[in-house]
């Protein structure tokens, strides 16, 4: 009994023994494995380090020349196989002598730092921005719809050296001269991007500094003039300097007017218009179609008001529209937003939708179009019969008039081919319970030879210019 207990001690030591070689066993293997681990940490850390510093500039963190000419290689060859566009630009700063000189090395430096910080900020994730050496930047732009986004993402550089900077509590003023080569139009490899970019740097500079210049001015002039029309036309419309004028559409029984046809007009410096078709264009090319949207909606919705407060409750509004303004949601939740305001103003308004830029008949188009139809907002297919989906419009939306083009309308006198066209648009009018409107009617004789056509509605200048109200 007495051994038993013994034994059963003896194999109780043993076993806590075993228990405590097995867990100093067991540390041992975590602190090799823990300096392993640590070791593989530190070494990918070093490995980490030296990527960074072979791959970036030390002073300023971003790429180095190296790297930077193999992302160059590589992002052309990528454009080669997308067919995209990208830009190199070249950086010089003006003077940065004098502030070496006058401020010391070490505030160069930290000026250095400090544009390179902006640079990062001005420019998007997918472009890359190197610092080449000295006080020479290279930025290499992607990802671009067209040539004025260039014009763009350069004046944004630009922009960065507008406010000074400030170095040991003062502030330096610095400005830089940029050079602009764009693969595939000004060069085919990337040493003579390279070589182009700071040909056009060298322009800039020639220019007088504090400039831009792209390889190819004359090549990208018409980007420039379209950038420098849309900041104008930004600031138009913050600035209030749109307006709008209305021309009448008439009932051709009784020569009431029913209808105002909102168009709008840009107003120059010398007591006339910009071409509204040349900034329509830039407008529809960037966002500024929907703002240009906004304001006209909130214009034409203030008018029908003043209607209203006039007692005037029988006038409509139709507003132009392009297929872009119906490419996103914003503009059917804008106009949502004012005819949510005066919910009978939606009754009132009459969208015009342009065929000369088509509109995609697609489920997401046609859902937001039937959104609108379904607050009381008409719409109209403007300018029918010379673009190619008319027909197709109004199977897949919900129209409520169309407008014949003017240019069928003053030739029904001259051509029988116009005249049959006519004749048979507002036939087609008929058969689909749809208004009809001619567009364009500058004659007495268009007007009667119409009304026998039974066509309902007219619009020229037999009955009035686009005036203001
Ligand atoms: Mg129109």
């Amino acid at each position: 009994m007495l051994s038993g207990v013994d034994d059963y001690k003896t194999d109780l030591e043993a076993m806590e023994k075993g228990a405590d070689d097995y867990l100093i066993k067991s540390e041992l293997t975590a602190q090799l494995l823990e300096r392993t681990f640590r070791y593989s940490l530190k070494s990918k850390y070093l490995e980490a380090k030296l990527v960074k510093l072979a791959h970036h500039d030390s002073l300023t963190s971003l790429y180095n020349r190296s790297i930077f000419n193999e992302l160059l290689i590589k992002t052309i060859q990528q454009s080669q196989r997308t067919g995209q566009k990208i830009a190199l630009v070249t950086l010089d700063l003006d003077n940065f002598k004098f502030v070496n000189d006058n401020y010391g090395h070490p505030a160069g430096d930290q000026l250095l730092i400090k544009i390179s910080q902006r640079l990062k900020h001005s420019t998007r994730s997918s472009d890359f921005v190197a610092r080449l050496g000295g006080d020479e930047f290279s930025l290499l732009l992607k990802d671009v719809k067209n040539d004025s986004d260039f014009v763009k993402s350069v004046e944004n550089i630009m922009d960065i050296f507008q406010e000074p900077f400030q170095i040991d509590n003062k502030s330096v003023s610095v400005t830089t001269s940029a050079g602009i080569a764009v693969f595939p139009t000004d060069a085919q490899t990337a040493s003579e991007l390279i070589d182009n970019s700071d040909r056009a740097m060298y322009q800039a500079k020639a220019l007088g500094r504090n400039n831009y210049s792209f390889y190819n001015q004359k090549l990208h002039q018409e980007a420039i003039v379209k950038h420098q029309l849309e900041l104008e036309l930004n600031a138009a419309i913050d600035n209030n300097k749109l307006l709008l004028h209305y021309q009448p559409i008439i009932d051709l029984k009784t020569g009431n007017i029913t209808s105002y046809e909102a168009l709008l007009r840009w107003p120059d410096n010398k007591n006339g218009f910009r071409n509204t078709e040349e900034f329509i264009e830039v407008a529809e090319e960037s966002s500024l179609i929907l703002k240009i949207g906004d304001w006209v909606f909130k214009q034409a919705c203030l008018q029908l008001n003043i209607w209203s407060e006039q007692g005037i409750t029988d006038r409509h509004i139709s507003i132009n529209a392009s297929a872009n303004q119906f490419n996103s949601d914003d503009f059917t939740e804008l106009v949502k937003k004012y005819v949510n305001e005066t919910p009978d103003f939606a009754q009132k308004l009459t969208i015009e939708i342009t065929e000369r830029k088509p509109l995609e008949i697609t489920s997401n188009i046609q859902i937001r179009l039937k959104v609108l139809s379904d607050l009381g907002i008409k719409f109209s297919v403007d300018d029918f019969g010379i673009g190619h989906s008319s027909i197709s419009y109004l199977r897949a939306f919900p129209m409520d008039s169309i407008k014949i083009d003017k240019s069928i309308i003053q030739n029904i006198l001259k051509f029988n081919e116009d005249l049959a066209l006519c004749t048979a648009i507002i036939a087609l009018g008929q058969a689909l319970s749809l208004d009809v409107i001619a567009e364009g009617v500058e004659t007495e004789e268009i007007a009667n030879l119409l009304n026998s056509l039974d066509c309902p509605y007219a619009q020229g200048y037999l009955y009035s210019k686009p005036m203001p109200l």
